[in-house]
Formats: structure tokens, C-alpha cells, sequence
């Protein structure tokens, strides 16, 4: 591992984001230094989705054959109704994403991809990594920046990235926007072995169960060993916090009427960890001078496009590519970045929050959801998700 040094760009945030951002800046040559304030530098939680754009980015990031090598890729998207039990949407991802996307579609465990990107820190040479290392403020004169950390040390670099998540501290300095915006949707999540699985659910697929206010997801990883569980509901029972343990009871209830098949795989789960899940309006002011933001950090969305940590990457990806067209202006390269990044990310934050409606509806907006997705050809479907997925959407 790299030591530390005046030269070094900070980053506030070991997470995807934070270490995505130092990889693309290794890989144009530059040094960084991530301050993270668990003990560890680790993932928690359990799967994430990878659409066919975060694939861009691992080449990118020259990380591909890694995440390949890690990564489940199931054959199709299936959408259930969670009251009637119908199939409303097959998408044959597998056969139809390479070539329509260029790139797959992929489930991968948070903690294999952290993985990943972490090894390829160390292993650029370029990355100071500091555990236990709360970044609580900063000081900018435009040309450097010195943050001060938990442990009362101070840190002097040339610029400095907020990579730190929901409830991102150096966000506050630039955009001071308050609290996160509570969505009322609570997120359960756990990971059951296969042979726990009910045999009817063990598909290689990623199923949606939709219901009126409340939905369930499921999908394999790591070779199919385990499933992903995440099952989200409406309740205004929770203020903010996040990562405590579930109620098994109340999941029961806000579940009622759900399919056997639903209700079979939530029963076997003894301990859920909990998400009250919260997103903000849109910004575009992400930076001032050689102070920015990235990742959930800028733009926290809600779940439901399944893109928060892929438009991180995407953030680092792009970032890096301005710093080295700025030549070293950070001021102009966090400024470019964050206008090229504004709208895209802005997008899926908006609809990311109308899918959450779409997923839940009830009565008459149920039934129009399911005819309207029962009469759409999968390459109908594929077409409403390029603006997501097409490698010329990515903003260089
Ligand atoms: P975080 O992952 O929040 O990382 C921030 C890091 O900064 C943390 O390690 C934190 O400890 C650290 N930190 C915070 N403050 C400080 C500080 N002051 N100093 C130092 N360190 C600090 N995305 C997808 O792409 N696909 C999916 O399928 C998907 N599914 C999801 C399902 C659920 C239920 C949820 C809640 C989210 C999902 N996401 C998904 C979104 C994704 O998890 C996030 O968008 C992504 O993790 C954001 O990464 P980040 O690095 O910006 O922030």
C-alpha cells in the first residue's frame, strides 16, 4: 500500500464509490488517499444488480475478467403479480442484453465487487487506504485542501472527493441541503442458502414480485450458492437510520395476501437486516473549486433502477477522465465532471421514484401496469431502458 503524501487527491469514503474513483484515477496516473470510517474497508448489505452500462465501466476500470469470474448471469427478468401470481414480464436477458447492450446484465455480492476494486487499489501502487478514518470536515483555499479526520489528524492535498454516501458530511460544505428526503419505503434484506430456497423459486432468474405497496426480489449469486432476498414495503413507522435488524412480524403483515411462493420464501429468513430507505432531489451543484462529490454522495436514489452504485462507478470513470483532460485544474475538472454528470444522474433519481409507484400500485394502476407490460415485446422493453444502458449514453 501506497503511503501518504502532499501530491495525493483525498477521497471522504471506502465504499463502491470512493474506491472506484481511486482505481480510474490510478489508472491515469494519479495518487489518492481514501479516508473510511469503519474499522474496516469492507461492504456490507448483499447484492446488487449490474446492468449492461456497469460492465462499460469495469473495462474501463480493467477490472472485467475479476467481476466476470464472480458475477451470476441469470437468463432472464421475470415480473410476477405477487396477488395473482401471474407472469406479467419475461425478459430473456441473457440471450437478448450482449447483443442488443454490447455488454450482459450480471448479479454480483456487494461485498465480491468492494472486493475487487480493493485488490485493484493496492494493486495500482497508487492508493492510500486509511480505516477508522471519519473525515469530519475540510478547509479549501481553491489550490489545496486539508481535511480533518476522527482521530485528530489533518490530511493536505490538491483536491478533495466526498465519496461518502447518503449522509455525506462534505456534501453539507457544498450544497447544504439538510437531511435526506425519507421515502417511507422500508427495504428487508437477507441471503438464503439454496437448499433453503423453495424449489418453485430456485430459478436462474431475477423475479419481481409486485404488490400493492409492497414488492419482493430474488435472485441467485456466487454460483448460484446462495439467493439475494430483498423485500420492501410502505411504512410511515420510520424516521431516518439505517442497518438495524428487521421485524419478522411486521413483514408478515405488510405481506398479507401475498402468493404462497412470496410468503414461503419470507418465512424462512429468522433475521433481516433493515434499510429505511431515503433519496434527495436532484442538484447540479456538486463542486466548488477542488471540492466534489460523487456517488450517493451527489445524487442518492432511490433502489428501484437498480443503478446507485452503477452511476457511482460511472462518476469515477468520468471524473478521471476530466482530471486528465484539465491538466491538473481540478476547479475545471470537478466542474466539467459534475455538468456532464448532472442529467443522467438526475434522470434515474427522478425515475427511479416512479418505478417505486409503478411497482407497488394497487386497483386500477395495478391492472393498467400489467396489461401495459403484458402487451410489450422484449425488444419494446429493451428499447424504454436505452437511455440507461447504451454505451453512447455514458458521458464522457
Ligand atoms: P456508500 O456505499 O454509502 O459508501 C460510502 C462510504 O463512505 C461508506 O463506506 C461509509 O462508511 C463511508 N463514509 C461515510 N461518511 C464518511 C466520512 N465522513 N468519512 C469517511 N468515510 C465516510 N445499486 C446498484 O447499482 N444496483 C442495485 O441492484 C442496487 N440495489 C440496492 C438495493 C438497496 C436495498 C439499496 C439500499 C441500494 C441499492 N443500490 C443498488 C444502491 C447502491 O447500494 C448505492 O448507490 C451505492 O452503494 C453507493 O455507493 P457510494 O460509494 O456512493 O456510497
Amino acid at each position: 500500500m501506497k503511503q501518504a503524501s502532499n501530491d495525493q487527491i483525498l477521497i471522504a469514503g471506502g465504499g463502491i464509490g470512493g474506491l472506484a474513483a481511486a482505481l480510474a484515477l490510478a489508472r491515469i496516473g494519479k495518487e489518492s488517499h481514501v479516508f473510511e470510517q469503519a474499522d474496516e474497508i469492507k461492504e456490507i448489505g448483499a447484492g446488487i444488480q449490474l446492468g449492461p452500462n456497469a460492465f462499460y465501466t469495469f473495462d474501463e476500470l480493467g477490472i472485467s475478467d475479476e467481476v466476470n469470474k464472480l458475477a451470476v448471469f441469470p437468463d432472464d427478468i421475470i415480473a410476477m403479480d405477487a396477488i395473482s401470481g401471474e407472469e406479467i414480464l419475461r425478459l430473456p436477458v441473457s440471450e437478448l442484453y450482449p447483443e442488443r447492450f454490447g455488454k450482459p446484465y450480471g448479479l454480483i455480492h456487494r461485498a465480491d465487487l468492494h472486493a475487487v476494486l480493493l485488490q485493484a487499489c493496492r494493486d495500482s501502487g497508487k492508493v492510500t487506504l486509511s480505516a477508522s478514518s471519519k473525515v469530519e470536515s475540510h478547509v479549501s483555499d481553491g489550490k489545496s485542501v486539508t481535511v480533518t479526520t476522527s482521530d485528530g489528524q489533518t490530511h493536505t492535498g490538491p483536491a478533495l472527493i466526498g465519496a461518502d454516501g447518503l449522509w455525506s458530511t462534505v456534501r453539507q460544505s457544498i450544497v447544504n441541503d439538510g437531511k435526506p428526503r425519507v421515502s417511507g419505503h422500508i427495504a428487508y434484506r437477507a441471503v438464503l442458502p439454496i437448499d433453503q430456497v423453495p424449489e418453485a423459486n430456485r430459478k436462474h432468474a431475477m423475479v419481481i414480485w409486485m404488490g400493492p405497496r409492497f414488492h419482493l426480489v430474488h435472485y441467485p449469486l456466487r454460483q448460484s450458492d446462495v439467493f439475494n432476498l430483498v423485500a420492501v414495503f410502505h411504512s410511515d413507522k420510520y424516521d431516518e437510520g439505517w442497518d438495524t435488524y428487521g421485524d419478522p412480524e411486521e413483514l408478515r403483515a405488510r405481506f398479507q395476501g401475498a402468493r404462497p411462493e412470496v410468503l414461503g420464501m419470507l418465512e424462512k429468513i429468522e433475521s433481516w437486516r433493515m434499510w429505511v430507505l431515503c433519496d434527495r432531489d436532484p442538484v447540479g451543484n456538486w463542486t466548488k473549486d477542488n471540492v466534489t462529490l460523487l456517488g450517493d454522495a451527489a445524487h442518492p436514489m432511490l433502489q428501484y433502477l437498480a443503478q446507485g452504485a452503477c452511476m457511482a462507478m460511472e462518476d469515477a470513470v468520468c471524473l478521471a477522465k476530466h482530471v486528465q483532460a484539465s491538466g491538473g485544474d481540478f476547479s475545471k475538472a470537478f466542474d466539467s465532471y459534475a455538468k456532464a454528470r448532472y442529467l443522467r444522474t438526475a434522470r434515474i433519481q427522478q425515475t427511479a421514484r416512479l418505478y417505486g409507484q409503478a411497482y407497488h400500485a394497487s386497483n386500477a394502476t395495478r391492472d393498467l401496469r400489467n396489461a401495459f407490460l403484458k402487451e410489450r415485446t422484449p425488444d419494446q422493453v429493451m428499447e424504454g431502458m436505452a437511455w440507461m444502458y447504451e454505451k453512447d449514453q455514458i458521458p464522457a
